[in-house]
């Protein structure tokens, strides 16, 4: 059986069991879902659960009997019990609502949560996808890291000297726009292809320019952190997918028990982990 999911807890004798989704998306919970979760709480555990820092839920004080129970409650629900040892952690992705998120990639999440759930891995593998810069999920100290990028371009629609680009609240987070009398003009230095100031230019001055994905590999937390490094930029969502399934393939092949993406790159580099032609 994969246990994953289940972990000791501190009362004696109890668990706590990891819940996550996997259904309509797996970096965030239907009302529905948030139900559910309430009454295996209240029903088998202590009425409490944590929100972890990977978009899941932890259920304390669970009695182990009682597993087969909850799983009939989840059943048919979009949630699993899950994301833990092994098995690959809950495919994270920035809010669907966050105003900067010009590339939003939760039906991605949600599409490689479904794929990658419950194969084994040969240690913890974290997948964080950002839909801008900020990277508040942390793309950069995750195993696979994907930060959206938009390329932007001025068009030959008339500036009209608004200066909501340029002023707070909505302006530019990086400084990079200047207005001038000829128009807006783009630091490209400065800019971090966010592509937020695409949807606040109401005239069009400032437009999309291409959409891509820069993805980052061998990123951890813990006691012993690493900074991901950039591996490659790719251009659409299905070859995002085929890039990830090719390093995860490359990662089965070549890591050791429990060796972590970062550690395989500093031991083998990164080339071990790329696509290879057949
Ligand atoms: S990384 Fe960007 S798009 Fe994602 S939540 Fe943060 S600010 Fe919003
Ligand atoms: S100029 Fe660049 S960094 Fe600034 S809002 Fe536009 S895309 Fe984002
Ligand atoms: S570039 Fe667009 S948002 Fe910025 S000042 Fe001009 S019209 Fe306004």
């Amino acid at each position: 059986m994969n246990d994953s999911g289940i972990l000791q807890g501190r009362t004696k004798g109890k668990s706590t069991l990891r819940v996550a989704s996997n259904d309509p998306y797996s970096a965030e919970l239907t009302a529905e879902q948030i139900g559910i979760i309430a009454d295996i709480a209240e029903k088998f555990g202590s009425g409490s659960v944590h929100v972890t820092a990977r978009q899941t839920i932890e259920i304390p004080d669970i009695e182990l009997t009682s597993i087969n129970e909850i799983k009939k409650l989840i059943k048919n629900s979009g949630l699993y019990t899950g994301s833990s040892g092994k098995y690959i952690r809950n495919v994270m992705a920035c809010s669907r609502w966050c105003l900067y998120n010009a590339s939003p990639l939760s039906d991605l999440a949600a599409q490689l949560n479904r794929k990658y759930q419950g194969s084994e891995l040969p240690g913890k593998t974290l997948i964080s996808l950002s839909g801008c810069d900020f990277s508040c999920t942390r793309s950069r100290t995750s195993d696979i890291g994907v930060i959206a990028r938009t390329k932007i371009k001025i068009t030959d629609k008339k500036c009209k000297q608004c200066s909501l680009c340029v002023k707070a609240p909505l302006c530019c987070q990086m400084d990079a726009i200047t207005i001038t009398d000829e128009g807006a003009e783009i630091d490209t230095e400065r800019c971090v292809r966010c592509g937020f100031c695409t949807k606040i230019c109401r005239p069009g001055t400032i437009a999309i320019d291409s959409n891509s994905y820069d993805i980052f590999l061998g990123g951890k937390g813990g006691v012993k952190p690493r900074e991901a490094d950039f591996f490659k930029n790719v251009k659409s969502e299905d070859e995002l997918v085929k890039q990830i399934d090719a390093i995860l393939a490359g990662y089965i092949a070549v890591a050791d028990d429990k060796e972590r993406i970062g550690d395989v790159i500093d031991r083998l580099g990164m080339s071990a982990l790329e696509i290879k032609d057949e």
